[in-house]
């Protein structure tokens, strides 16, 4: 009975450090065309995929296309360094599409008339632990939003408009941040 227990607490202690290199909830900060932070997106690993909750300030109100790019770099003005759709399925662009949609694609965001967002959002095919299609995998991803509405249709990217607002998805991305990796299951909403 006390070796049963043992390896409980063994097989407990391995879990927990898997599950521990803090990849879900994962928040990354946005930032628009002049490198001002606007807001942030944080991305939590769920049955049904990966849900994004997104609280910007400062757009411009109205619709917007939103998805997650190929590559964890956002060099501003135009944001053009994060590639293209993250689509590692090698399907077409759009919800609306028969075809579709890239595993990065999501319903577009609406700011209201002050320019805000606080939304959530889901990415079915994406996942946060390690696969084919992780938002982590290799060096990460990014999320971009433009200044137009995704049609849902139009190749490759909906004819959304300018890239306006971007923020890299990467395993550190809270790594400038002062929270305790230590400690577990911690809460990341203050307001
Ligand atoms: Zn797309």
């Amino acid at each position: 009975m006390k070796l049963c227990f043992g390896s409980l607490l063994l097989l407990f202690i391995v879990l927990s450090g898997c599950s521990n290199d803090q990849r879900s909830p994962l928040e990354t900060s946005i930032y628009n065309s002049e490198n001002d932070k606007i807001g942030t997106a944080t991305f939590t690993e769920r049955p049904e995929g990966v849900e994004v909750a997104v609280k910007v300030e400062g757009l411009e109100p109205g619709v917007h296309g939103i998805h997650i790019h190929e590559f964890p770099k956002c060099e501003a003005p135009d944001f053009k360094s994060a590639g293209n759709h993250f689509n590692p399925k090698s399907k077409d662009h759009g919800l609306m599409n028969a075809d579709g949609a890239h595993a990065g694609d999501m319903a577009n965001i609406e700011a209201d008339p002050s320019g805000m967002v606080d939304t959530k959002l889901m990415l079915p095919e994406a996942k946060l632990k390690e696969a084919q299609t992780s938002l982590l995998r290799k060096e990460g991803t990014s999320i971009i939003i433009t200044s137009g509405p995704d049609d849902g249709m139009t190749q490759p990217a909906g004819d959304s408009g300018e890239r306006v607002a971007c923020g890299k998805i990467t395993i550190k991305a809270d790594e400038d941040e002062t929270s305790d990796p230590t400690e577990p299951d911690k809460k990341q909403k203050e307001e």
